[in-house]
């Protein structure tokens, strides 16, 4: 089996290796992928400061063709990376597909932005004075990604980061390293000078710890849970170092009376379980006013009735597996306490056996839960929703903002004055009217609120607020 190493300094290392296994098959090992060391973390820390200096003063031109080079190999070759996206963490075909487009996408995004660096020059308040305004890189960031969003997340913190001028030390989640090790390789081919981006794939406790611990670490950008991001943040504080953290969600998706059903279902079908529930901007509170209650319940059964749930590269799958057997106890854990609690599961929410061994469950649906349920107050990370019946709009509003997160919220109305009211009184990063909760643009800012995320936003224009430091100067003229 070949062995897949980390990068350090520009040199491929690592001599043991951990299996990655497929969750649609755990007889389908993918490949063994080095764990590193908090020794190799160092090493590549050390890597990523050497070659600061010179990488932040790079030519834009350089920093564009790289980018625009790696954006072209990752949509050159999106089906054999969307496969090894969806072999290693089980979401459809369709959806690894899609992810690596929008990771290429983002790259040729960052590659333009490159290009497009600028300052203000403003007046001063005193006379015979000139102020610029300019942007400067950050020095090493420490990026640490999730496993549910393989390709697209480590793109969206590595690309901004190298465009910007940064170096890198990267640290994605250990259940999934094929996709990170392939974009590393894409952009170190892409002739990335040695040390400017550095993988290190291995365990939080080790790996990631170290990175939190270093004090030439400047910056580090956190996709994860909420119990790491406290512990990133309180790394962070202590070595006054900038970080961002986009954790965990409960997003509300509401629907009216006046919805239309079979958008209402659509969208609430692709909030709740697409990618196996498995997205931090998934729906897991349908809040449902009591006219179109019963029969949206009615619909969403009969529509969840004919989702297919098999192996993640079958034609036809609509559900893949959930990722490991870790998180498929977590969701089967939750799915009883629903039902210990007095909710009703109305659909699904059993194991189910396919030709290969995997992980394998049915989307569950609760109907007559409540806001207070442990199932609609913590994150389960899995394809299980709860139904809250509600009596109009104002109670559904309440409803929905009665949560510690506040990541992203839908509504499902035909109502102007709904829609407009709910998109500037939801408690959350990101409003979605007559769409699922999750499915954003990569080119417009991404993050949330409330216990959901610290710092600025991601991706887009915005993503420059992280990645840079502002300087200003003064000249006598
Ligand atoms: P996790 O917190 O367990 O792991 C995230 C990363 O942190 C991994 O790379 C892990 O190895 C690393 N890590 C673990 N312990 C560490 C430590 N002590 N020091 C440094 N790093 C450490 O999260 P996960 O299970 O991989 O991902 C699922 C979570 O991610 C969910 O809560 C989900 O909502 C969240 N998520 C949020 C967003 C968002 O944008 N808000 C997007 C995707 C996923």
């Amino acid at each position: 089996m070949t062995l897949h190493q980390n990068l350090i300094a520009g040199e491929w290392v690592g001599t043991d290796g951990v299996a990655n296994v497929n969750p649609s098959n755990t007889n389908d090992v993918i490949g063994d992928y080095a764990r590193a060391s908090a020794d190799d973390a160092l090493a590549a820390i050390a890597a990523a400061k050497a070659a600061f200096p010179a990488w932040s003063r790079s030519g834009l031109l350089e920093r564009h063709a790289i980018l625009k080079k790696t954006a072209d190999e990752i949509l050159a070759r999106k089906d054999e990376l969307g496969r090894l996206l969806s072999r290693e963490e089980g979401k459809t075909l369709a959806e690894g597909i899609g992810e690596t487009v929008r990771a290429g996408q983002i790259f040729d995004f960052f590659a333009g932005e490159a290009l497009r660096l600028a300052g203000e020059v403003i007046p001063s308040v005193r006379p015979n004075i000139g102020v610029e305004i300019t942007r400067e890189p950050v020095g090493v960031v420490g990026i640490i990604t999730p496993w549910n969003f393989p390709i697209a997340i480590p793109a969206w913190k590595i690309a901004p980061a190298l465009c910007y001028g940064n170096t890198v030390v990267f640290k994605p989640a250990e259940l999934v390293p094929g996709c990170s090790w392939a974009i590393v390789d894409i952009l170190h081919r892409a002739g990335l000078p040695k040390g400017v981006l550095n993988l290190v794939m291995g365990k939080g406790s080790v790996v990631g710890q170290a990175m939190l611990d270093s004090p030439d670490i400047q910056a580090i950008t956190f996709t994860g849970s909420v119990g790491t991001g406290k512990r990133v943040a309180a790394a962070s504080v202590e070595h006054n170092r900038k970080f961002q953290l986009e954790m965990g969600g409960k997003n509300p998706f509401v629907v009216l009376d006046d919805a239309e059903l079979a958008v209402a279902v659509e969208a609430a079908v692709n909030s709740a379980f697409f990618s196996t529930g498995q997205r931090c901007t998934a729906s897991s509170r349908l809040i449902v006013t009591e006219g179109i209650h019963d029969r949206f319940v009615a619909a969403m059964a009969e529509r969840m009735n004919g989702l297919v749930v098999d192996d993640a590269l079958k034609a036809g799958t609509h559900i893949g597996p959930v990722v490991d057997q870790g998180q498929l106890n977590q969701d089967t854990d939750y799915i009883a306490i629903g039902q210990q609690e007095g909710a009703k599961l109305a659909f699904g929410g059993e194991l189910i056996a396919r030709d290969t061994p995997g992980f394998y469950l049915q989307p569950a649906l609760f109907t007559e839960a409540t806001n207070q349920m442990r199932i609609a107050r913590e994150e389960i990370f899995g394809p299980v929703a709860a139904v809250i019946r509600v009596k109009d709009y104002d109670e559904a509003l309440a409803v929905a903002n009665d949560t510690p997160f506040g990541l992203s919220s839908g509504i499902a109305t035909t109502s102007l004055k709904h829609a407009t009211h709910f998109k500037r009184n939801a408690e959350a990063g990101m409003v979605m009217v007559n769409l699922p909760t999750a499915g954003v643009d990569f080119h417009v800012p991404f993050g949330g609120r409330k216990g959901s995320s610290y710092g600025s936003r991601e991706q887009g224009k915005y993503a420059a607020e992280f990645y840079t430091t502002v300087k200003t100067a003064y000249t006598l003229a």
